[in-house]
């Protein structure tokens, strides 16, 4: 069945570019495995700070006529960039606002000038601007390491010059007595307030975890005053068509090489199996040892269709990909089979995406979560 209706998400890193190194990060996590694979002691994996997506292949990614049938939301997500540093941001939310009912955008906020930030904010009216300070005390931001007083400026500028924004706070146990300080802040800007739990918590037995980069180690602990977890509470079922990011939520994860991966839970692994492709695309062999399972679940329905190639933009239309055999069959029979146990176990045992607990909405700005009749729970 064909994986396409109304409605969907496209969720697309706009490039490669980082100015911060957050020791959570996958771009931290992914360049420690490198090095540790290859013996080397590069600052950054070699696939990062390599390229952005210009306008010209947004333009013939994603044609005017497939947004406007399928997707209501276009989100620059920034799973391994910092979307404020390609240099065409403003044209690529221009080219999406004029397609889809909602652009939104994720930024540490620490980058750019107040200029540059005034002039976003009036590149188009169905724009929203998440900002993510970690912390607004100073000397505390252990999860982003931004500069909070560069981040609140830029907001400030933003919604000065009439822009839509909100200001977002990833709770731990460090910063949870910061709500109320979030929220009047926001108040006083004129934007709204999210509060997120961190998705390394979300499987109701983590309280904890370290994470250790340029030699430090950062300890990031769950906050104290939220006992459980809703998300998992709310996978009541083991058909994945009742929670997948991808068949439920209707997210379309798009890589900056244009590659389209069924959903985050598993992007990691697969940018592992098909790291030589990422690094150099004649390179489409794919490494079977490295993730054995998700190899068996969904790597090699990929190969049996004739592998990476096949779901990238560079090389066929987005319909194509989204009808192709793996998205339209391979991945939901085997869910019918109940033979994927990548799909069965990775998100049933938690591994949601962060979870809002609480949020003010003054600008009365539409759900952009895509989670439909969850975040109604
Ligand atoms: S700002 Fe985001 S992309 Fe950049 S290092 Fe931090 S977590 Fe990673
Ligand atoms: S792991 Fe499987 S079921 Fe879960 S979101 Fe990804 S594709 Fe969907």
């Amino acid at each position: 069945m064909s994986i396409l209706s109304t409605g969907h998400k496209l969720s697309l890193d706009i490039g490669t570019y980082c100015n911060l190194s957050c020791p959570s990060c996958f771009r931290v996590s992914q360049t420690k495995s490198y090095n540790e694979k290859h013996k080397t002691n590069l600052k950054n994996h070699p696939y990062l700070n390599t390229h952005h997506v210009t306008l010209d292949q947004v333009k013939s990614w994603f044609p005017k006529q497939f947004l406007m049938d399928y997707v209501h939301h276009v989100e620059f997500c920034g799973a391994i960039s910092e979307p404020a540093l390609n240099p065409f941001c403003i044209d690529l939310v221009k080219y999406f606002s004029q397609h889809v009912k909602i652009v939104s955008m994720s930024t540490n906020g620490d980058i750019k000038s107040v200029e540059w930030w005034k002039q976003l904010a009036k590149s188009a009216s169905n724009f929203v601007v998440r900002f993510y300070p970690d912390s607004l005390k100073p000397n505390n931001s252990l999860y982003r390491q931004s500069n909070t007083e560069n981040v609140i400026q830029n907001l400030k500028a933003f919604v000065s010059a009439g822009g839509k924004a909100v200001l977002s706070q990833v709770v731990f146990k460090h910063n949870q007595d910061e709500i109320s300080e979030f929220k009047q802040l926001a108040n006083q800007i004129g934007c709204n307030y999210k509060m997120f739990v961190a998705r390394e918590f979300t499987d109701n037995k983590t309280t904890s975890y370290e994470a250790t980069h340029n030699e430090k180690t950062y300890l990031l602990e769950k906050t104290d005053f939220i006992p459980s977890n809703p998300t998992f509470k709310e996978i009541k079922s083991s058909d994945p068509n009742t929670y997948c990011t991808l068949t439920y939520e209707k997210i379309i994860r798009v890589f900056s090489n244009g590659v389209i991966f069924p959903c985050c839970h598993v992007e990691g692994e697969l940018f592992d199996i098909y790291e030589d492709f990422f690094l150099n695309e004649s390179n489409t062999v794919p490494n079977t040892k490295v993730h054995p399972q998700i190899y068996k679940d969904i790597a090699s329905k990929i190969e049996i269709q004739g592998g990476i190639k096949t779901l990238s933009l560079k090389y066929n239309s987005i319909n194509d990909i989204m009808n192709s055999t793996f998205y339209r069959n391979a991945l939901q029979t085997s869910w019918k089979l109940n033979s994927n146990e990548t799909c069965c176990n990775n998100c049933i045992n938690g591994t949601k995406s962060s979870i809002q607990e609480e949020n003010t909405n003054i600008l009365n700005i539409p759900d952009l979560s895509n989670r439909q009749d969850r975040d109604s729970q």
